[in-house]
């Protein structure tokens, strides 16, 4: 049987530390789907598609074609539980990099599970060198003329420098 897993979240934009946890997920799993969350009122920096294309990017960039030939990226507006089930996802992965990531994604996984006992949350950790990374910070630094491209992709950072030059 085919083990699909599901990897949701903002990713405005993919950081190094979501690709990070998208190559741990990838060794476990046969097919990644990455859900990216939108949310009505929430104005993002980048949209829907043009996330998409970031991850499709970064995914071959970082990890290479075999990986990008293994990851999928949707939108969902509801439930990271029904958007699981409606993939046909058993498996839901999160990263954690800290205390702070923890207490909230225990809550999250808790509740979670008692909502659907047959989705099973798998909490990966921060590699060392991706782990202070927030896309909140790198698009703080962005704004502000700071050199984020060590946390990002190259083609995120090309994404960021034209974005905030318009
Ligand atoms: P962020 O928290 O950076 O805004 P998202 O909301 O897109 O990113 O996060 C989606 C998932 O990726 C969450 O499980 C989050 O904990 C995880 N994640 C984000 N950045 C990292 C990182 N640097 N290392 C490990 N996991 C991360």
């Amino acid at each position: 049987m085919k083990r699909i897993a599901v990897y949701p979240g903002s990713f405005d934009p993919v950081t190094n530390g979501h690709i990070d946890i998208l190559e741990q997920a990838l060794a476990l799993a046969d097919e990644v789907v990455v859900a990216i969350g939108i949310h009505p009122g929430k104005v993002p920096l980048f949209t829907f598609e043009e996330r998409v294309e970031l991850i499709d990017q970064a995914v071959t960039e970082e990890l290479g074609a075999e990986a990008a030939g293994r990851v999928r990226t949707v939108a969902f507006d509801g439930l990271v539980v029904d958007a699981a089930r409606d993939l046909g996802a058993n498996v839901l992965i999160r990263g954690l990099r800290d205390s702070t990531d923890l207490n909230y994604e225990m809550q999250m996984a808790g509740m979670n599970g008692a909502m659907a006992p047959d989705i099973k949350t798998v909490f990966l950790p921060a590699s060392p060198e991706t782990r202070p990374i927030t896309a909140t910070l790198v698009r703080q630094i962005a704004k502000m003329g700071g050199q984020y491209d060590l946390f990002v992709p190259d083609c995120v950072k090309k994404a960021l420098d034209k974005r905030l030059a318009s």
